[in-house]
């Protein structure tokens, strides 16, 4: 502060005001708000906010309060910089300035904002990347996957840093739905220990992976070796690859409008009746090359596939479209899962081989063959084949044959209010619930716009808070419902858990007379994913 008051005070003694004066009128300065913030991340990454100006003085600073802060945590550093505007030096002076900085100061990942920083990229070396504008950025910053580190944001003030902030910021008092990745690791492999080492897992990724957010999951996925990726529509897919996911995805109901687009993304398609089949080829025949296809079979699902009465017809007219290459044929299965239908699995497994030798006879190649499903792998592992399709087992919902399943995904929200409510006055619309004695309720802001089923209204469903169990009293509205909080312990900001490790979501599922799958699916986008390693 000296340092920037001296040169004042000379300049005031200059133009003749008494020192009593300017001691006086010193005094009374405030000093400026401490620019650097220090916040908490999302995924275990701690944030140097310093969004208000860049200038090289203030940016030096910066790099030496980011270098000691990483060093504390022994995480690594990563900078968000803008173009400095306004400093007075021309271009070619500037950047070399900046990248001699970012390079000296042992910075492991930089990423830099601007058409001017762009047009110096060439300045930066290492792990570099160059964005025209934010809104560019921000776009793909998912695809960073920012994890324990420590993070500069650095901008103008012209640039609209906070933007980046807001998104990496952990809001502690939200809605939001966490990701374990390391438990979805772990199931992974659970599941692989069942498996040949031959044997190809296809991870189905389908739904937003199962609700989970697909570029994360799928990006963990295909670190972890995953031999192939499963989407319901094309879209799902182009998003993957746009997001620079790239082992092979095949996509399970192609859409006839994106036959065009599924070619250029190199998504394959499962072809599943005649119709998609000719509507596919004549797209794909015009390609260079073989386009991988997989064929889907019926085998007593009655849902999508050949049945075996048309594989005579399937055959004769795959031998008139050379430009289609066989990958693989599968088959889905009804009841993997459950014992009583034990019977009926093994009639579809072996009518299934019994199709693809068929086919395979026909059209005189060979293919990959797959059946089964998470329940498929846990109860019927012989019949594996090449490759085996994982799904809802990533999540920790197994068919009770593995033991060590973990639970990934944690739906939280905090409490927004505490309030007394008097014996049989009544709670929320409707007037449809109360309390049996003089008590108190906490409000949570999470509704059934955020997936969380109107159904456990009126004391079906309950949560969790501070290791109790609170029921939800009276009918759950759009953006928020009421617990019962009497007999519990707990202020207002604290955490409620709707699921999680400790109140597992099969008592959802139990509740909602459904599956886990479709408690999963339902909780909406609006609803933060958040991801996190141990
Ligand atoms: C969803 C799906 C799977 C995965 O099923 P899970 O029961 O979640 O393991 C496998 N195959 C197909 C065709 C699917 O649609």
């Amino acid at each position: 502060m000296w340092k920037n008051i001296l040169p004042v005070a000379l300049f005031l003694l200059h133009r003749g005001y008494s020192p009593d004066v300017i001691s006086e009128r010193a005094a009374s300065l405030m000093p400026v708000a401490m620019r650097l913030e220090q916040k908490e991340g999302i995924n275990h990454n701690l944030l140097i906010n310093d969004t208000y100006n860049a200038d090289v003085t203030s940016l030096e600073m910066a790099l030496d309060f980011l270098a000691q802060q990483s060093r504390k945590k022994g995480i690594s550093r990563t900078v968000i910089l803008s173009d400095l505007l306004q400093t007075g030096l021309p271009e070619d002076e500037l950047y070399p300035l900046v990248a001699g900085l970012i390079n000296e100061k042992g910075i492991d990942r930089f990423i830099g904002v601007g058409p001017a920083l762009l047009r110096h990229s060439d300045l930066f070396g290492g792990d570099a990347s160059f964005f025209e504008t934010t809104g560019e950025l921000l776009n793909v910053l998912p695809s960073f996957h920012f994890s324990s580190e420590a993070i500069l944001v650095k901008g103008s003030r012209r640039f609209s840093f906070e933007r980046i902030i807001q998104w990496l910021e952990l809001k502690r008092h939200a809605t939001v739905m966490e990701i374990n990745l390391d438990a979805l690791i772990h199931n992974l492999n659970q599941y692989r220990r069942l498996l040949n080492r031959e044997t190809r897992v296809l991870a189905m990724v389908k739904a937003f992976s199962y609700g989970s957010g697909s570029y994360e999951i799928a990006s963990a996925l295909q670190h972890q070796n995953v031999d192939y990726l499963g989407v319901a529509f094309a879209d799902e897919g182009m998003e993957l690859r746009r997001a620079g996911i790239s082992i092979p995805i095949i996509v399970m109901n192609p859409e006839e409008k994106s036959f065009g687009q599924m070619l250029e993304y190199n998504l394959e398609p499962e072809i599943y009746n005649f119709r998609v089949l000719e509507a596919f080829y004549s797209v794909a025949a015009t390609e260079a090359g073989q386009v991988p296809v997989h064929i889907k079979i019926d085998t007593g699902m009655n849902r999508m596939g050949f049945l075996d009465s048309e594989i005579d017809e399937l055959v004769s007219r795959l031998k008139k479209m050379p430009s289609l290459k066989v990958k693989s044929v599968f088959s889905h299965l009804a009841g993997s899962d459950d014992e009583t239908h034990d019977a009926f699995t093994w009639r579809q497994i072996s009518l299934f081989k019994q199709i693809c030798g068929k086919i395979k006879i026909a059209l005189n190649t060979d293919f990959w063959m797959h059946i089964l499903n998470s329940g498929g792998i846990e109860r019927f592992p012989k019949a594996q084949f090449d490759m085996v399709r994982l799904g809802i087992g990533l999540y920790g919902f197994g068919a009770g044959e593995i033991e060590d399943l973990q639970n990934v995904v944690t739906l939280k929200s905090y409490i927004s209010q505490i309030k007394p409510v008097a014996a049989y006055d009544t709670i929320g619309y409707n007037r449809a619930g109360s309390l049996m004695r003089d008590g108190r309720i906490g409000i949570v802001p999470v509704g059934y716009a955020d997936g969380l089923n109107r159904h456990l209204s009126n004391r079906r469903g309950k949560m969790m808070v501070n290791g109790r169990l609170a029921s939800i009293v009276g009918n759950i509205c759009m953006d928020m419902c009421m617990i019962d909080l009497t007999d519990i312990n707990a202020e207002e900001g604290d955490e409620v858990i709707v699921f999680g490790d400790d109140y597992p979501l099969t008592n959802l599922a139990r509740q909602l007379d459904t599956i886990p799958y479709e408690i999963l699916t339902s909780i909406s986008r609006r609803v933060a994913r958040v991801y996190y390693r141990e």
